[in-house]
This record gives C-alpha cells, sequence and structure tokens, in this order.
C-alpha cells in the first residue's frame, strides 16, 4: 500500500485500488455518481450533454469522465453525451474509447497474435 494525497481535500491517506480519494471523500465521490447516473437514467434526460450534466448534478465534468472511463457510468443511452476518445479525441458516447478505435485495437490485436503465432510456429516464413 502507498501514501498518497487525496485529490479532493489534499489529506494523505492509504491508496487501495484506484481511487485518486481518500475513504471519505471516496464516499462523496461515489454520492456523486449515484447522482449522475441517475440524472442521465431518467427518460426525460436522454438527450442531455455533458453540460447540462455538470450543471444539474454539481459533478465536475473531470469526475464524470472518470466515472465513463472506469466503466461504472455506462451512456450509450444518451446519444449526446459525449466524452473525448482516449485515443483519438473525437467525441464518443461508447466509454473510454470511440467504435473506430475499438475496431481499429481489435485489428492490431488480431494482427498482433497473428505475428506472435507466425513467429512461435517453428520455421514460419513470413510473407508480408
Ligand atoms: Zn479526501
Ligand atoms: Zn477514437
Amino acid at each position: 500500500m502507498n501514501a498518497a494525497s487525496c485529490q479532493m481535500c489534499g489529506r494523505l491517506f492509504m491508496k487501495q485500488g484506484r481511487s485518486p480519494y481518500c475513504p471519505s471523500c471516496s464516499e462523496v465521490d461515489y454520492q456523486n455518481f449515484l447522482k449522475v447516473r441517475d440524472f442521465i437514467r431518467e427518460p426525460e434526460n436522454k438527450s442531455t450533454n455533458i453540460g447540462i450534466l455538470v450543471e444539474a448534478t454539481g459533478v465536475s465534468e473531470l469526475d464524470i469522465t472518470r466515472y465513463i472511463h472506469e466503466g461504472r457510468l455506462i451512456i450509450k443511452d444518451n446519444p449526446e453525451l459525449l466524452i473525448g476518445c482516449v485515443r483519438c479525441g473525437q467525441p464518443t458516447n461508447e466509454g473510454k474509447v470511440c467504435s473506430n478505435c475499438q475496431r481499429d485495437m481489435q485489428k492490431e490485436l488480431s494482427s498482433l497474435q497473428e505475428s506472435l503465432t507466425k513467429s512461435s510456429s517453428a520455421r514460419a516464413y513470413r510473407l508480408d
């Protein structure tokens, strides 16, 4: 375990897991998460965007983005709620990476696996 200073209150705490917050701020953070989640789940808020969401919940855009990146907040049902893809920066409501990048990464992964298979299979020639 590592000591870290809480990103919300600045107090030193023993870091557990990935939370940047001390236990008491984590609780606040969790309540914020619930607020955001409940808000976007309301049918009348289906077309909310990040600006409206920040204003309505009082939760910062940074925190909302983090909930999405952590996979805690699913925004697929909210087509106007877009955050920048961590890979290409394009606005997306897919989560951490946009669907284009997901496809690219999938491709890269399979070509990586392919080259691994090629290089590990004895005496195979690479024809690329
Ligand atoms: Zn704290
Ligand atoms: Zn992308």
